[in-house]
């Protein structure tokens, strides 16, 4: 494994929902089992049942993680950068300064935002956030659940919201959150963190325990898996990160469940879930929303919590909702937006001879033959839509 940072620094701190036991039950920082949205108009305290909110910070992963590692014999840990991946008809190889490994598979996650060539068929948001874990000297926090969407903050056309993740009634992270095309200063996130605190939270008198920044791409760019004849892409650059909700980390066990499983079975990694077009499409929809009509999404994220039970929310931001569970929760919707942003989305971004059917490309791929030769035939995506 090869890795240019030393992963001794908490640079991020993961947060999930799920309904069954991890592999890192260990190292749960908090665990809730109450949800809290709130608006300008409405606020709503949403309990879990079966399912918790989990937290889990960067620097306990590692170390979990790198301790696990030691155990196995056959893994050697690596601090160096990779300067190039190079396929070859037998092995991959990696460069490494002077030096070349050579490997049977190789799983890439080096995501370089700046090699993604933009096409119109897609969109390209980012999102982009601040937090600061702060600690109060009074009691301000309830921590018995944490604060998954507040839009408590001028939307200026995108969506915008903080999420609040009480660790102690006197110390949280607070976090900034915004799905716009371009991302702030330092000074504008500081100044809506600042803001949020004092005028929705009521809270002025704190310090600064640690910040965390970060950006995510919010795109329905495709994300090649198999990259060369012995290369995987994984992570962030397999495509991992459901662009319309930021969250990745489930969804990356998943897959390397997925990767080992193909490893056994087939004797190569390649196996592995594709991806649903029908989900994709959801996301399509979603990301032109969050373009054109960023500040209007409020009352629908309200909307959505108010009349579905949370499970049938989790198991379709999960990707797992049934083709009906998906019409339940989409009619709870106002459906003329998501119609008319549709039938925007076709025209604007020229599709409107094969609605949806080109989001199905597969840029440098080795192996076209394994994917379906009926291409983007209307019967072979309405049968794919609903599988
Ligand atoms: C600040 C932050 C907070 C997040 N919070 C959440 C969350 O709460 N919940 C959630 O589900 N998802 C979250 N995500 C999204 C996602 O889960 C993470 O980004 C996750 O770390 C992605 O995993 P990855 O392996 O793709 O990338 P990374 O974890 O970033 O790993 C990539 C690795 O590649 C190394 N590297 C890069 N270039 C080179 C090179 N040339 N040579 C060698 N090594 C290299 C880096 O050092 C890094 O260790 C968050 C992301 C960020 C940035």
């Amino acid at each position: 494994m090869i890795d240019k940072g030393n992963k001794n620094r908490n640079d991020r701190t993961w947060a999930f929902w799920t309904d069954e036991p991890t592999p890192f039950e260990q190292i749960v920082y908090r665990s809730w089992d109450y949800l809290h949205l709130a608006d300008d108009d409405s606020a709503q305290l949403i309990d879990l049942q079966d399912y918790r909110y989990q937290v889990i910070r960067g620097i306990d992963f590692y170390r979990f993680v790198h301790d696990a590692l030691k155990a196995c014999p056959n893994v050697t840990l690596l601090q160096a950068t990779v300067d190039r991946i190079i396929d070859g008809p037998d092995a991959a190889q990696v460069v490494v300064g002077d030096t070349t490994y050579s490997g049977t598979w190789v799983f890439d996650s080096i995501f370089r935002p700046a090699e993604i060539v933009e096409s119109e068929r897609h969109q390209y948001l980012q999102l982009h956030f601040k937090g600061w874990e702060i600690e109060t000297g009074a009691d301000v926090f309830r921590p018995e659940a944490a604060t998954l969407m507040d839009f408590r903050t001028p939307q200026e056309g995108e969506t915008r919201f903080f999420y609040v993740l009480p660790f102690a009634p006197n110390r949280a992270l607070v976090e900034f959150t915004v799905f716009s095309d371009q991302r702030f200063s330092h000074q504008e996130y500081s100044e809506a963190l600042r803001e949020y605190l004092a005028e929705v939270l009521n809270v002025t008198e704190y310090t600064i325990v640690a910040e965390e920044q970060g950006v995510i791409p919010a795109t329905d760019h495709p994300f090649p898996r198999r990259v060369g004849e012995h290369v995987m892409t994984i992570g962030t650059k397999g495509g991992r990160v459901k662009p319309t909700t930021g969250y990745a980390f489930v969804r990356i066990q998943h897959d390397s469940a997925a990767i080992i499983r193909s490893l056994i079975d087939h004797g190569h990694p390649f196996n592995v879930p594709e991806d649903s077009l029908r989900y994709r499409m959801l996301d399509t929809i979603m990301l032109e929303m969050m373009d054109h009509y960023g500040a209007d999404l409020k009352p629908v994220f309200a909307t959505l919590f108010e009349r579905n039970p949370i499970q049938r929310i989790f198991r379709f931001l999960d990707e797992e909702g049934t083709p009906l569970e998906n019409v339940q929760l989409i009619a709870t919707l106002p459906p003329w937006q998501f119609i008319q942003v549709a039938i925007q989305w076709q025209f604007s971004h020229n599709m409107h001879m094969h609605p949806f059917a080109r989001l199905i490309d597969v840029p440098h791929d080795p192996h076209p033959e394994q994917y379906d030769a009926e291409g983007d035939s209307w019967l072979h995506l309405a049968s794919r839509m609903f599988q």
